[in-house]
């Protein structure tokens, strides 16, 4: 193994000393602040295709992809060049527009289960507003949650939650009333007595029961097979309706998202990341029926300036096409799977407790020996030591991941051969380096 030095970061050390001048902590979203990972922040420059590129010019394969929407890349020419034609017409208008319409159609007619659909500008705002509906809805306040899921900085669903709280060690938010904290339940993952224990505690009580179908805020937390049908049938029995959190795996594991892998109907789905092609779009959808209870149909309230923004819609129309094309997941998955297991067989040849847990094009390092890890307190904190190298490591070859070892990472459509060859050889180096 040959040694390595580390990556220059003088200018974006300079770009985050005036950061922090403008910004807490020097950033606009937490995780970006390489808190739990070695050194400073990288500030981005410019991204094509699988690569990115830094201020200070080191370039890198990225399986971050913007946390999750550039299942084709950065810089995709088909997005691009429909966002640029859409911009030649103006960038918002607050009315509507045929490209809502035209969006809503390619998802709709792909995807069997909803039926009608509502676009904001964020994933927060999705599942916010999948929440107010189901509340609305039920006529009842309570709502159920799982540890170390993440459903977005909602006041209410920031109890016990993944992603920027778990990498900072603490899993909910200063400035989240008791009062509003207290209409949460909060259950382990992969739990079937919990959940009943909790319907009957508070019967007739709780509206929805929100899950990440595939928990990915707080390492992949793979459920049982069964779990999740057990938990559509404790809601249908209790009169509570199911929230898909899907917007890390909506058209990220298939066009249908989790739904469609599993096969099982929740009432309320929402999305994020993909669906807006790198622009900041969110959707929530449900049977027609549910969804007659929004505003202006009916009395539960939801609108926003920007939703459904003419050039937001117009890279997810792009992208979402370009998913329906034959064997994209397919393909997408037999990439991801040769890449993992020959990372697999290097560390079973090496003897290192390391694992990496894959479903379709996500994957999670995960420092540990255990086989499977289903809930988020099966995940040893010091794991993220070794992270903390790995991450350095990976860096110092051109790999970029996201700086967290609790969070995910994506392969997308245009990872070459190359860059996938380049990437193994590096995990095999910087697992030397931890191990
Ligand atoms: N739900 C899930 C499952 C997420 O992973 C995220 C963000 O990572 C959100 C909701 C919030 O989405 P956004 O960051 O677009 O507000």
């Amino acid at each position: 193994m040959t040694e390595i030095t580390d990556i220059s970061r003088v200018k974006s050390a300079e770009l985050y000393e005036k950061a922090k001048t403008y910004f807490p902590g020097g950033v606009n979203s937490p995780v970006r602040a390489f808190r739990s990972v070695y050194g400073t922040p990288l500030f981005i420059q410019k991204g094509d295709g699988s690569h990115i590129w830094d201020a200070d010019g080191n370039e890198f394969v990225d399986f971050c992809g913007s946390w999750g929407p550039l299942i084709l890349g950065h810089n995709h020419p088909a997005v691009r060049e429909k966002v640029i034609s859409v911009m030649q017409n103006g960038m918002s208008f607050g009315a509507p527009t045929a490209l809502e319409n035209e969006l809503a159609e390619l998802i709709l007619s792909n995807n069997k289960f909803i039926e009608k659909i509502r676009f904001v500008s964020s994933g927060t705002e999705a599942v916010m507003s999948a929440i107010r509906l189901a509340r609305g809805y039920t006529k009842r306040d309570k709502i159920l949650k799982f540890e170390g899921c993440y459903h977005g900085h909602v006041d209410a669903l920031l109890v016990k939650a993944g992603s920027g709280l778990v990498t900072f060690g603490e899993t909910s938010s200063a400035g989240v009333p008791k009062s509003f904290a207290d209409e949460t339940i909060v259950i382990a993952l992969n739990d079937k007595d919990a959940l009943q224990k909790a319907f009957a505690e508070f019967k007739d009580q709780i509206a929805a029961v929100i899950i990440e179908p595939i928990p990915a805020n707080n390492g992949l937390l793979l459920q049982e097979g069964g779990f999740l049908q057990f938990l559509r049938e404790q809601c249908t029995a209790n009169d509570t309706l199911l929230i898909f959190d899907e917007v890390i795996s909506g058209f990220r594991v298939g066009f249908e998202g989790a739904a469609g892998v599993f096969g099982i109907q929740p009432d309320i789905i929402t999305y994020g990341k993909i669906i807006g092609g790198g622009m900041p779009v969110g959707a929530y959808g449900a049977s027609a029926t549910i969804m007659s209870n929004v505003s202006p149909q009916g009395p539960v309230y939801q609108a926003g300036t920007l939703s459904g923004n003419p050039v937001a819609m117009g890279a997810g129309i792009a992208q979402l096409t370009e998913l329906l094309k034959e064997n994209f997941y397919q393909d997408l998955e037999t990439k991801t799977t040769a890449f993992v297991s020959a990372i697999q067989q290097y560390v079973a040849d090496k003897g290192y407790e390391f694992k990496i847990f894959q479903i379709g094009s996500i994957f999670w390092f995960a420092f540990t020996g255990q086989d499977h890890i289903r809930r988020a307190d099966e995940i040893d904190a010091n794991s993220m030591s070794h992270f903390k190298i790995f991450h350095r490591e990976l860096l110092n070859r051109g790999i970029y991941l996201g700086p967290s070892g609790y969070e995910v990472g994506f392969v997308s459509a245009v990872h070459t051969a190359d860059d996938m060859e380049k990437a193994k050889l590096a995990i095999f180096d910087s697992l030397d380096v931890v191990y």
